[in-house]
């Protein structure tokens, strides 16, 4: 492909992005192809000479879009989102087509440099403790990292290698790997699998500890769990708090759980890959109480801050614990600039050595929307959960079991299968898409304002289709009831029918048995 050739595909790549997006809400939210259809529509080997590109677009259209499940449409409300923005994809389109790696300051200057700005603007805007800020008195600082699952993987590994280093010193009785083999790590019931998986990674044990009834794990069951251990001779040596769970966004008690983990010398990691959004908004403070005990936290900007994934945000008190856990020499990375404050080489940050350019979509996205921009737009998804609650509440049939931010959930009255049934039902049909979680032991739908653009008319839409499911699937119920008691009722006329005819033998047997005994008594 020529330079020429590439202007015009990149033209229509754009044309076709407007084009889906403008349409985006008119398509079934989720796919109807069945497992393997792409295997039927492709060739089994790539193709031996070049393809023209009006022809790949093509098959774009009419082989890839039909298997897209539509993550920027309004009317998902799975999961979390994944909103994008319109300068979000430009910045993708420029990041790709600068085509840097940035995994020290020599290999870009500006890409580094970038990161550290952006994620100090990132941290003052989410009015994080100073002490996590490049721009802070301390040591703290940011990365752009690919997830959420990789940045708590990073953060639990920094806190076994600096568990390990104190443990040699503190208990040189124990060799290092008696040492490793006591580690143990926690996190709520209700946490990512993100975190189990840390601790499968990093070969430590990693216990998921109960919360209570209203999913929020508490200071008190950490300390129990660690001294429990520690009675075993382990050796406790991070717990992950979540803020925003997966299946309610419910927030782990950082206030209590954050002195227990200094009292015990335990790392506390915060995982707020999506309630971290609202740290910008003052009328949630309250949910930050106790954030100044973390030793790191993350946050997902490609969840709940309009850059496209893959970006999530972590921080971290003392990044030189990442440079003394991670650091790896060798004479062709070395470079003279090595260890200035302001332009860390981010390779020891992170489990790669290669790195996008990723703070060039964040830095597009922040000055295209500025602070207050966004902070309207989080409102406005957290007020669109409380219309669809305001809709829920006009239907006694319905149970709106809670919200939290741009999350409502709900049930319908009656036992767990009715509402998985609905959810099913709701899910079959396609034009919206919500998962299932449980609270309070019952299960629960899950709805989250997801989409690039979601607006009241959308949520009026999801309504609509909840309640013509509902009334279809409420309607048969209690049809069948009917028919359950029209059965029991046939069946007993049947036993009564039978009874009489029982009655009737039993009566002309002893009639006939009287006969008898009248004759006997004749002869
Ligand atoms: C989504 C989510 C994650 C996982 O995020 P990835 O970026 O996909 O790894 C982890 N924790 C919480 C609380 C989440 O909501």
């Amino acid at each position: 492909m020529d330079i020429n050739e590439f202007k015009e595909f990149g033209h229509a790549a754009i044309d076709f992005i407007v084009e889906y997006l403008e349409t985006i809400r008119d398509r079934p939210v989720l796919s109807s192809v069945e497992p393997e259809y792409l295997h039927d529509l492709l060739p089994s080997e790539m193709p031996e000479q070049p393809e023209k590109w009006q022809d790949i677009m093509e098959d774009l259209k009419n082989q890839i879009l039909p298997g897209l499940t539509h993550w920027q449409s309004p009317h998902f409300h799975a999961f979390y989102p994944s909103q994008s923005s319109f300068p979000s994809i430009v910045g993708e389109l420029l990041t790709a087509g600068i085509g840097v790696v940035g995994f020290s300051w020599i290999c870009s200057p500006a890409a580094t440099e970038l990161e550290v700005i952006v994620m100090d603007w990132l941290g003052k805007f989410l009015n994080l403790p100073s002490h996590f800020l490049p721009s802070g008195q301390g040591n703290g600082g940011g990365i752009i990292q690919g997830s959420a699952s990789e940045s708590i993987l990073v953060a639990v590994l920094a806190a076994r290698e600096e568990k390990v280093r104190e443990m040699k010193i503190k208990r040189p009785e124990l060799t290092e790997g008696e040492i490793r083999s006591k580690l143990v790590g926690y996190g709520s019931i209700h946490s990512n699998s993100a975190i189990e998986k840390s601790g499968l990674l990093a070969a430590t044990k990693m216990r998921l500890l109960d919360a209570d009834e209203t999913s929020i794990m508490r200071g008190e069951t950490v300390e129990k769990a660690i001294q429990a251990d520690l009675a075993e001779d382990l050796i406790p040596y991070i717990c992950v708090t979540t803020i925003g769970t997966t299946g309610t966004c419910a927030f782990d008690n950082m206030e209590e759980i954050g002195p227990v983990c200094k009292k015990y010398s335990v790392w506390m990691h915060i995982d707020a890959a999506y309630a971290g959004a609202v740290f910008c908004l003052p009328e949630y403070a309250h949910i930050m109480k106790g954030i100044e005990y973390g030793d790191s936290i993350n946050f997902n900007l490609h969840k709940w801050m309009l850059v496209n994934f893959d970006c999530a945000a972590m921080w971290i008190k003392d990044a030189g614990k990442l440079t003394q856990s991670f650091n790896v020499e060798r004479i062709y990375l070395d470079h003279k600039y090595q260890g200035a404050s302001k332009a860390p080489d981010y390779r020891h940050w992170q489990l790669a050595l290669g790195r996008r350019f990723r703070s060039l979509r964040v830095w597009i996205t922040f000055r295209t929307y500025g602070q207050q921009k966004i902070r309207e737009w989080l409102r406005k998804h957290i007020s669109l959960a409380s219309l669809f609650l305001e809709y829920l509440a006009t239907d006694d049939r319905f149970e709106a079991t809670g919200q939290s931010l741009a999350l409502a959930f709900f049930r319908l009255k009656g036992d767990d299968t009715l509402t998985r049934k609905l959810l099913d039902r709701i899910n079959d049909r396609k034009n919206i898409y919500m998962i299932p979680a449980f609270y309070q032991n019952k299960v629960i739908i899950r709805f989250v304002i997801c989409g690039l653009d979601p607006v009241e008319k959308d949520i009026e839409y999801a309504w609509n289709e909840i309640k013509t499911v509902a009334d279809e699937l409420l309607a048969e119920n209690e049809a069948a009831e009917k028919l359950q008691i029209k059965l029991s009722e046939n069946a007993e006329n049947e036993i009564e029918t039978v009874k009489d005819k029982v009655n009737f033998v039993t009566e002309n047997i002893s009639q006939s048995f009287s006969i008898c005994e009248q004759e006997k008594t004749v002869h």
